[in-house]
């Protein structure tokens, strides 16, 4: 039996991916850079690894790792991100690519890294799934994060090119954008009184979304009840994008 690589997997969307995809009754291998991945995948009775997902030869080593811990890679679930408010005129060459190495150019070199693997699977008569966490800000602007926006929005081309190609092969790709999601990423802006006020007067729904509401969205999209959806992506976000301002 396979199982999943899931990156960001210490913290949020990612450990709830793991808590989601366990409870289908899938195998995981959790990475984080947080060393605090070990202690979320012991809870899970799952191997964990520290992984950068910015390393190349590190995540090289970790998915040849992964497949032999889970007998083969049937799917992936890229949530490791992070987000810098550096409007133009703030970020630096550097701050730019670091929020871009971690949303995008990671997921492009992981699935690059375990295609063997989910060709593999596919070969099989499997049915391997890709999901990377996009967002709403790579559908719509939000001014004071312009790297973050462009990394999201990259990372639905992505999803869209890796789809096409790898159709064929029989490995579905596709991506989640999350609303406002009460994690610890977005934690900083929650404890703002008058932030969280307007996140939730923003969403239709009238509230912060759970990790587990977002997990159970990538859930489905890993699983063969999603069988026939590639290329694409769902949002997750109590109807905020749906809204006219
Ligand atoms: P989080 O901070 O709780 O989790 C992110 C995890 O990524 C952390 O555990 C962190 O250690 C890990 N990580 C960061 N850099 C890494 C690296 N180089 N290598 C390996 N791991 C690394 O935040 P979250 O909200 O759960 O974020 C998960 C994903 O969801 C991110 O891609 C984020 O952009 C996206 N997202 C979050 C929200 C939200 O409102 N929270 C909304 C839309 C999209």
């Amino acid at each position: 039996m396979s199982g999943v690589v899931i990156t960001g997997a210490a913290s949020g969307i990612g450990r709830a991916c793991a808590e989601a995809l366990v409870a289908d009754g899938r195998r995981v291998t959790l990475w984080d850079i947080a060393p605090t991945v070990q202690e979320v995948a012991d809870q899970l009775g799952m191997p964990a690894a520290v992984v950068d997902v910015c390393d190349d030869a590190g995540m090289a080593a970790a998915v040849t790792a992964a497949a032999d811990a889970l007998d083969g890679i049937d799917g992936l679930v890229h949530a490791a991100g992070q987000v810098l408010a550096e409007p133009v005129g703030a970020y630096t060459g550097e701050s730019w690519d670091a929020v871009l190495d971690v949303n995008l150019r990671a997921q492009a070199m992981l699935v690059q890294l375990a295609l063997p693997h989910l060709e593999a699977v596919a070969r099989a008569g499997g049915d391997p799934a890709v999901v990377g966490i996009s967002s709403i800000e790579g559908l719509a602007a939000n001014p004071f994060i312009p790297a973050y926006c462009a990394s999201k929005a990259g990372l639905l081309g992505l999803t869209r090119s890796m789809a096409a190609q790898l159709g064929p092969a029989g490995i579905r790709v596709n991506a989640v954008c999350p609303g406002f999601i009460h994690t610890p990423m977005l934690q900083i802006a929650l404890d703002v009184e008058e932030v969280a006020a307007g996140f939730v007067a923003a969403t239709p729904l009238g509230r912060i979304g759970q990790p587990a509401e977002v997990a159970q969205t990538v859930a489905f999209l890993m699983s063969p009840r999603a069988s026939f959806i590639t290329g694409t992506q769902i949002v997750v976000d109590g109807g905020v994008t749906a809204r006219h301002p």
